[in-house]
């Protein structure tokens, strides 16, 4: 039997699918990136998972998160109030971006998963189960709830300076939550998920149907080949429905012009308070740099470290690195390709750490409210920063870093996986 056409979502590089051993990962032989992974037993797996994760979902917003005390008094918090005080402190951006990221996206990615995957499982029938599946592939990078855990540990840390801080049961639901949510995704194989989707009888091009015509379209969003160029631009993926491009629109400008607001928006960040802390009538403003130097101040060095490269490396290093993935695109360097292609598909996996002092200010705020005591008050500078991390990763999302290999001349290529 003919062997089925897979493109990389990174070059657009053609390889035909191989049978390979489960848990193992098949990559492209041009540029290295991930082209599928097998599964066995899949759907029964990720499914368990999936049920797990929305059972630790429950206890993780239906109990408190942490709780401090501190001259007699004590508060504790849950995953939505941080959400809450944002709100009610006049930063709707934040309490947007806390909710999506810590509770809505989770949340939905769960639900999403348990939707697609429990008729196929028991062989039913439920309406929408594609477009489901096509929305999925949106919300996946704004759940963060890992990168939530890490703030809420940089939190634990800050507090632990001048009052006592316990973990509720809400804590370790989220410590369980997010292994529980990676295996959910990992363990699943796309590719089963789409076969069982896939109108019936539609064909699945192989390697003799590029003879007759060599050029072809790759869905952007389940990566079925549409064999033929000039007829396929802007139909509709016979297997999802989702408009076909040869590739993403105006994808160079849009990206670029997201990358300058991010800039723009970094002088802020760094200049204006992320959060400034009441202590005994006493108050100091923190801005991202000074946060890492009073967690120096406090020997806290193994988490001094997360910060400073999580808020002040990371964020820089991905505008460099995009602005430079981005130029010499724009002007089809035919160096290091593989190498820029490598470089941005990191950068586009670590952006989200970034979010970790957001997360942390969240935390604080909702937390610490003792008035003269001891208050946390959410600052400018936490509203620029967060704008510089979701602008960031939507410039990467509207770059195509298949432009990489056109623009450096390098037409669509075929092999073998
Ligand atoms: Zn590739
Ligand atoms: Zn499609």
């Amino acid at each position: 039997m003919p062997r089925r056409l897979v493109a990389c979502h990174h070059c657009d590089y053609l390889h035909t699918e191989d049978d390979i051993p489960a848990g193992n990962v098949a990559v492209c032989v041009r540029c290295g990136a991930p082209l599928y992974q097998a599964q066995n037993n899949s759907i029964e797996r990720s499914l368990a998972f999936a049920v797990t994760a929305l059972v630790l979902f429950v206890i993780a917003n239906s109990f408190p998160i942490l709780g401090f005390s501190m001259e007699g008094r004590s508060e504790s918090n849950t995953l939505m109030s941080g959400v809450v005080t944002f709100w009610q402190e006049g930063y709707p951006f934040l309490a947007f971006m806390v909710g999506l990221t810590s509770m809505a996206a989770p949340l939905l990615l769960i639900g999403a998963y348990l939707y697609v995957l429990t008729p196929l499982r028991f062989g039913f029938e439920w309406p929408g189960v594609h477009h489901v599946w096509r929305v999925l592939a949106i919300i996946r990078p704004w759940s963060m709830l890992d990168v939530f855990l890490i703030g809420l540990l940089v939190a634990l840390t800050k507090l632990s300076d001048f009052a006592d801080v316990v973990a509720g049961p809400a804590f370790y639901a989220v410590c369980l939550l997010i292994p529980a949510s990676l295996l959910m995704s990992t363990q699943l194989d796309p590719r089963v998920i789409w076969r069982k989707l896939a109108p019936v009888g539609l064909h699945h091009p192989t390697i003799d149907d590029l003879a007759a015509d060599s050029t072809w379209v790759t869905c952007h969003n389940c990566a079925f080949v549409v064999i033929g160029n000039g007829e396929t631009e802007g139909v509709s993926c016979p297997r999802c429905g989702s408009r076909l491009h040869h590739r993403k629109p105006r994808s160079l400008s849009r990206a670029w012009a997201l990358l300058l607001a991010a800039m723009v928006f970094y002088i802020p960040a760094n200049v204006f308070p992320i959060m400034t802390v009441t202590l005994l009538g006493r108050a100091e403003a923190d801005t991202i740099l000074t946060g890492v130097g009073s967690l120096i101040a406090a020997g806290e060095w193994p988490i001094a470290i997360v910060v400073f490269v999580a808020s002040i490396v990371v964020p820089v290093f991905k505008i460099a690195v995009l602005a430079w993935v981005y130029l010499a695109t724009g002007f089809g360097q035919t160096r290091a390709l593989r190498d820029r292609t490598t470089i941005y598909r990191v950068t586009e996996l670590i952006g989200r750490w970034s979010m970790i002092d957001v997360f942390m200010v969240s935390i604080l705020a909702a937390l610490v409210k003792l008035g003269n005591i001891a208050t946390v008050e959410p600052g400018f500078g936490a509203v620029a920063f967060c704008a510089v991390v979701i602008l960031t990763m939507l410039s990467a999302m509207a770059f195509d870093p298949r432009l990489i290999w056109d623009r450096a001349g390098m037409l669509q290529q075929q092999g073998t996986a």
